[in-house]
Order: C-alpha cells, then sequence, then structure tokens
C-alpha cells in the first residue's frame, strides 16, 4: 500500500493506494480480505466504518444456520442437486446457484480450518439437519452465534495476516471512470471518523484497482427490524454509480423482538408461548389470535410451526396457518397501534370458542416432536430450558427475565435477498466492483435458510480468485488517478462544505429524515405492499431524496457521516420502491415474503376484514419468470427491465477437456 497526499480544490488529502480495497469488516468483506492475501494479492485494505459493527458480528437466532452440500455417511448429495434446491426458490440465476453449490464445501471446510466450531461425529462426519426450502438436511449450525464466530474466526484470520485496516472510516462514494463506454470503478472517498473536525472534514481517498463491496443488506431503510442497530448497509454507493440491482423487491420478514432485537424463531415457538396484545399504556390486555383461530388445536400448531416456518410466507396463511400469525401481530401493532407480547410463563389460555390447552390438541407432527424431545409438560418457559437452556440465557445476558418478563414482538424486516447484481465472479455490471454477502443479491424468492452465509463465503472466495488472477495490475499512478478523479473528489468535498451550516438545525433534522425514510419502508415497502398506495409513496421517496440533496443543512462536520448516510439510505429506499412499483404493475402478487393487497383476491381467514384479501403469484406469471432490474442511466433517468431466468449451465465434466482449459488458464474469465 502506498501512502501519499493529493490537492484537490486547495485541499491536501491523504490518498492511500492499494491494488484492491475491500469495505466494510463482516464474514464476506474479512473473508474477501483472507482469500486475496491466500492466493497472492497482499496490496490489499479493509476499511469499514465500526469494526465489530455489521450483521454476521451481532445477529443469530435459536439455531443460526449455515447452509453447505450435504457431507454425512451415505446421505446422497451432489452440488447439481442442490444448485436445483436454490435455484427452484425462484427467480435466481441458474449459473449463480451452480457456483453457490459447488463451491459450498470449500467454503465450508475454510471455516472448519479457521476455527468455527461446527459439530461433527467421532468419524469426521458434519452432521446437518433439514432448514426450511432444503429436502436433504444439508443445514449445519455452530449454535445461536454462528455467523458471530464466523467472524470472529475470520478477524483473527485477518489479523494475523497483517492485513491492512482502517476503522471509523465511512465510505461516502465511488469514484469511476468509463473506458471505452464502460465504466469502471477506481477507488472510492471515505470520512475518519476520527478527524471530522479537521480541515479537510477528515476526508480520505483510496486509489484501488479493485473494490470489493462488502456492506452487507440494507438494514437502515427500515423502522421494523431485527437487523442489529449497528448495521445500515450502503448499497447505495453502488447504484448512485449505475451498478444494476436485482430483485430489491424480495426480503425477507418475520417475527421478532423489537427491546433486544433477536429472531423468534426454532425453540421459541415450538414450545407454545401465549400470545398477548395489550394498548399503549399496558392495559387492556387480551389473547388477540383467539379471536381468529376457530380452536385451540389449530392456534397451538400453526405457533409451533412458526418455529421452522419463520419468514412470513403467504403460501402458509390460508387454512390457519403459521404467516396468519405474522398478519395478525402486524394488525395489532400497526393497525390497531397496540403492543404484542410473547408470554413464555403461561400456556395459551382457553376461553369462548376456545377449548382449553392441551398437548393431546397439537397436530401429530407437532406433538410427535415435543415427545421426543421430552417435554409434554408445564409451561412454555419450563419446556424453552429442558429444550434450549441457551435459548433463554440469551435474553438474560440482555436483561430480559423470560421465566418472569413478558417480550414485546413485531414482524421485523430481517434479510434481503435481492441487492447489487453480480456475474459468476461476483463482477457487477461496473468493472472491477464486486459486491459480496448480503449487498449481492444472489438469491431470489425463496432460499433455503441459511444460505445466505454460504453465499456470503462462496462469492467472496470467486471474487478474490478472479482479482488474483485477472485484476492484478499496481495501482494508477497518483497523478494519473488525480486526472480521473479529481473532479469527483472535487464535487464530494464541495457538496460537504455546502451541507455545513452553523445555524442549521440540530441533530434533531437527521433524525427526522431517518425517521421518514423507515416509516415509509416499514409501511408501504415491507410485508404489506399496497398496490394503491405505491405510486404516491415513490414520488415522496424522491421528494424527500431531492431536499436531502439540495436542502438539508448540519451544523458541524461531525454529523457528515449521518448526513451522508441519509443520503445513502435515502436513495436505496427510492429505488426498492421503484422496483415494488414496478412489480406491482407488472400484476405482481403476493409471494416469498410478503403480501400483496388485492380486493379482488381472498381473505386469509373470515374473521379479518375484507382490506386483507389477497392472491398468490400463478407459477407461470411473467413477474415469476423474470428477473426485475434497475439502475440509474448516465442521464440520471432510473431504467427497469426484466430479464430472462439463466437456467442452470450443464458443465464439461470430461476430466481431460477441462484438464486441458485448466493448463491454458482458460477457466477463470
Ligand atoms: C437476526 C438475523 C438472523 C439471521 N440468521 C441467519 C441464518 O440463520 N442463516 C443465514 O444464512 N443468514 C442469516 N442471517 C443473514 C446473515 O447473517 C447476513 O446476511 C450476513 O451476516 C451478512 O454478512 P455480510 O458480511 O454481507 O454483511 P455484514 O456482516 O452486515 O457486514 C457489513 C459490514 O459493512 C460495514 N459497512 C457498511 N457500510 C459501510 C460504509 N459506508 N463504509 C464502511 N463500512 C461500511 C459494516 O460496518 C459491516 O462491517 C440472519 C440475519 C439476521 C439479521
Amino acid at each position: 500500500m502506498r501512502k501519499s497526499r493529493i490537492e484537490c480544490g486547495g485541499i491536501r488529502l491523504p490518498i492511500y493506494s492499494v491494488n484492491t480495497l475491500v469495505i466494510g469488516s463482516g464474514a464476506a468483506a474479512l473473508n474477501a480480505a483472507s482469500c486475496l492475501f491466500k492466493y497472492g494479492q497482499k496490496d490489499i485494505a479493509i476499511v469499514t466504518d465500526n469494526w465489530g459493527g455489521g450483521t454476521s458480528n451481532n445477529a443469530g437466532s435459536d439455531k443460526q444456520t449455515y447452509y453447505k452440500l450435504s457431507l454425512l455417511g451415505d446421505l446422497p448429495d451432489s452440488p447439481f442437486e442442490m444448485a436445483k434446491d436454490l435455484f427452484k426458490g425462484g427467480c435466481m440465476h441458474g449459473d449463480i446457484a451452480l457456483c453457490e453449490a459447488q463451491n459450498s464445501v470449500l467454503a465450508f471446510y475454510n471455516l472448519v480450518n479457521l476455527g468455527v466450531p461446527f459439530p461433527h461425529d467421532q468419524y469426521g462426519g458434519y452432521v446437518g439437519y433439514k432448514t426450511d426450502h432444503d429436502p436433504r438436511g444439508r443445514a449445519t449450525s455452530a449454535g445461536p452465534l454462528t455467523s458471530h464466530l464466523m467472524f470472529e474466526c475470520l478477524a483473527e484470520d485477518v489479523r494475523i495476516k497483517g492485513i491492512n485496516i482502517f476503522n471509523q472510516h465511512e465510505v461516502i462514494s465511488l469514484l469511476t471512470e468509463t473506458i471505452n463506454g464502460e465504466k469502471h470503478v477506481i477507488g472510492a472517498i471515505a470520512l475518519n471518523k476520527d478527524k471530522l473536525d479537521s480541515e479537510s472534514f477528515g476526508f480520505v481517498v483510496f486509489n484501488a484497482v479493485n473494490v470489493i463491496l462488502g456492506t452487507g443488506g440494507p438494514a437502515g431503510i427500515y423502522k421494523t427490524s431485527v437487523y442489529p442497530e449497528s448495521q445500515l448497509g450502503s448499497s447505495g454507493l453502488a447504484l448512485e454509480v449505475g451498478a444494476i440491482g436485482n430483485n430489491l423487491t424480495e426480503s425477507q420478514y418475520g417475527l421478532a423482538s423489537i427491546k433486544f432485537r433477536w429472531n423468534l424463531s426454532g425453540s421459541y415457538q415450538q414450545v407454545i408461548p401465549r400470545y398477548v396484545s395489550t394498548d399503549r399504556d399496558g392495559k387492556k390486555k387480551h389473547e388477540f389470535l383467539n379471536n381468529y383461530f376457530p380452536d385451540m388445536g389449530r392456534l397451538v400448531t400453526a405457533i409451533f410451526l412458526k418455529g421452522y416456518q419463520w419468514p412470513f410466507d403467504p403460501r402458509k396463511v390460508n387454512n390457519y396457518g403459521s404467516s396468519l400469525i405474522d398478519i395478525l401481530v402486524y394488525q395489532e401493532t400497526v393497525v390497531k397501534k397496540r403492543k404484542v407480547y410473547l408470554d413464555f410463563t403461561r400456556n395459551p389460555g382457553g376461553g369462548g370458542k376456545l377449548e382449553d390447552f392441551s398437548f393431546k390438541l397439537l397436530d401429530k407432527e407437532a406433538y410427535a416432536y415435543l415427545k421426543k424431545s421430552g417435554v409434554l409438560f408445564g409451561t412454555p418457559i419450563e419446556r424453552l430450558k429442558k429444550m434450549n437452556q441457551p435459548a433463554v440465557d440469551l435474553y438474560k445476558s440482555h436483561n430480559i427475565d423470560l421465566t418472569k418478563e413478558y417480550l414485546e414482538i413485531a414482524v421485523c424486516a430481517q434479510h434481503n435477498n435481492g441487492g447489487i447484481k453480480g456475474n459468476i465472479w461476483w463482477e457487477s455490471n461496473i468493472k472491477h466492483l464486486f459486491p459480496v454477502g448480503e449487498v449481492n443479491g444472489t438469491h431470489g424468492i425463496y432460499r433455503p435458510g441459511g444460505s445466505a452465509l454460504n453465499s456470503g463465503q462462496v462469492g467472496s472466495k470467486r471474487a478474490a480468485l478472479f482479482i488474483s488472477k485477472r485484476y492484478k495490475k499496481e495501482p494508477l499512478d497518483e497523478e494519473d488517478f488525480k486526472s480521473s478523479a479529481e473532479a469527483q473528489i472535487k464535487s464530494k468535498f464541495e457538496f460537504a462544505q455546502q451541507k455545513i451550516d452553523p445555524h442549521a438545525a440540530d441533530r434533531k433534522s437527521i433524525h427526522s429524515a431517518r425517521s421518514e425514510i423507515q416509516e415509509r419502508m416499514s409501511t408501504y415497502g415491507a410485508f404489506i405492499r399496497d398496490p394503491e398506495k405505491i405510486k404516491g409513496v415513490i414520488a415522496e421517496a424522491w421528494d424527500l431524496y431531492s431536499r436531502l440533496k439540495e436542502k438539508n443543512k448540519v451544523p458541524s462536520a461531525r454529523e457528515l457521516p449521518g448526513a451522508f448516510r441519509d443520503l445513502d439510505l435515502c436513495l436505496i429506499h427510492a429505488m426498492y420502491l421503484e422496483a415494488i412499483g414496478e412489480y406491482l404493475e407488472k400484476g405482481g402478487q403476493s409471494r416469498g415474503s410478503y403480501l400483496v393487497m388485492d380486493p379482488g383476491g381472498k381473505k386469509p381467514c373470515k374473521e379479518l376484514d375484507d382490506k386483507w384479501k389477497f392472491h398468490l403469484n400463478k407459477k407461470d406469471s411473467f413477474v415469476n419468470k423474470n428477473i426485475l432490474e434497475i439502475y440509474i442511466d448516465k442521464n440520471l433517468n432510473i431504467k427497469k427491465q426484466w430479464v430472462k431466468i439463466k437456467p442452470i449451465p450443464q458443465e464439461e465434466t470430461w476430466f481431460e477437456n477441462v484438464w486441458k482449459k485448466y493448463m491454458k488458464d482458460n477457466i477463470i474469465k
């Protein structure tokens, strides 16, 4: 890494020149850096706004899942079978599915070698279980904190390798250059948060041949969210320079606690807690689900099933399915403005048309599971302690005592299946820019639980391999870099200067912009979508974007990172809403993890009013056979295009042929 200074508009700024700049320090970004080093590209740097922040290090669930090829005993499996199952989720390109399947073993054993404690038997067999949308027991887990353990092991590896790390540096812009009509990324600008008070507002410039973007999911656009608070996301950096977003309509939503953000899947539901709602003051308490379920058997079975049917799924609503619960929780919390809690201290209560709770009322599958687990007794908390004491301890360690307290919940945003588009080497349409991890939208409508972590590891490894073979050039000479990037750096710096007005309102104005974005997304762009409202909502989103760009001021440079992040989040939410609008215009109905309101549809249950009517998408509908891509073109117009889903490629499997190509270095291209 070379360090020098660059003069831009009369201000001298530090400039670092590297072959590859890795943005972010989640599991995907760290693996990218580690693999680059391993493949021989050591001229690299990691720049992160907050070492230890992000989803990987701070999120988890009852049993956080990692999806990989089945590796145990005589269980039949193959990469092609796994690719088919990934592809089956819908709107996922077949070539990407094959890469994720084909590379899953390498990625998984890399984590094992780094020390992630995935459980194995005495013969070295890595045991697995079935997760959602998984027919073969490919899932594994290192416990509730799988992704945190991955972060720890990868971080240690990066430390041992001595890779340069710029902590507390928030990237605010990507630098690009158009060569022969194609846009290339050539670096980035960051704000050093420890130097905001300096004359240069902490501006730091990176001159890089390649940029790996590992900034995670767009968590900061949602108000109701189970992403950790430290994760905001920065996909706007890529969208701003014309990167294509695909499947931006597809995210996952599900029940989670909100005081401490945590997924309430697995045993938290299998022990069958009581669902209670109260008014805003904690009064008028009642078990609201009882008004909608026709009998106790179907109610407790639906609660039990929520354990492994965790994300909301419109296919699981009708006939008193487990996803009806998400709708009812949403109705209580958002429509009726009440609060909803899980109570583990008592079994669901009967009364009215519902008989008293009894295990005998459960359906066969649920009853057998609880019997096998030896928990056909007592209260939900007693069962949870027996089945999964760490699940109780986890809340205790965040000052929530499930043995005494109610746990406040909501239907929260959890994961983005879509994101910035990449090819089979995870390179975007902007040359040399590689989105990896959750910021790269490889998944489609449905995905097997745990495949997000696999995708992050596979994609970052493939990006690193490609860079180390094909893009290993030295970074530009500083003068050449300056002539390509000076105007962009100057314009960002002037923009920052204009943003600062000592007479501007205080931090409140920053918070109000972010709240507006989050409120809008959670109401109109999350798990309930209303075709009647979407046009107006999109207009409001762009209106806020113009106001933030042109008018919003901050009182000092200390507020610049927040102001830039608001702009980024605002752009993301406007683009996501545009995608939702386009999807609805093309006749898109309920699918994946969201419900599209449709007056011509069917009600989820007769006790709900008519506005909840919905339809599922027909399998062969236009929106299910094509993937929606969206981007900003060079004239700053929003472009939308529907592209055919690529099938899974037939691989060349004849050894001699592949060997020949490999020897001629004809594989990585
Ligand atoms: C509650 C919960 C449970 C989950 N359970 C599962 C599961 O069981 N299985 C599964 O496969 N997936 C699961 N996921 C999803 C999975 O954890 C994430 O998709 C994955 O961890 C994302 O990793 P990442 O490396 O892409 O991003 P992250 O880990 O989010 O890292 C993003 C990084 O980018 C940095 N950053 C962002 N913007 C900037 C900027 N402008 N400048 C500098 N740095 C920046 C952040 O600080 C952070 O270091 C779950 C997610 C949640 C929220």
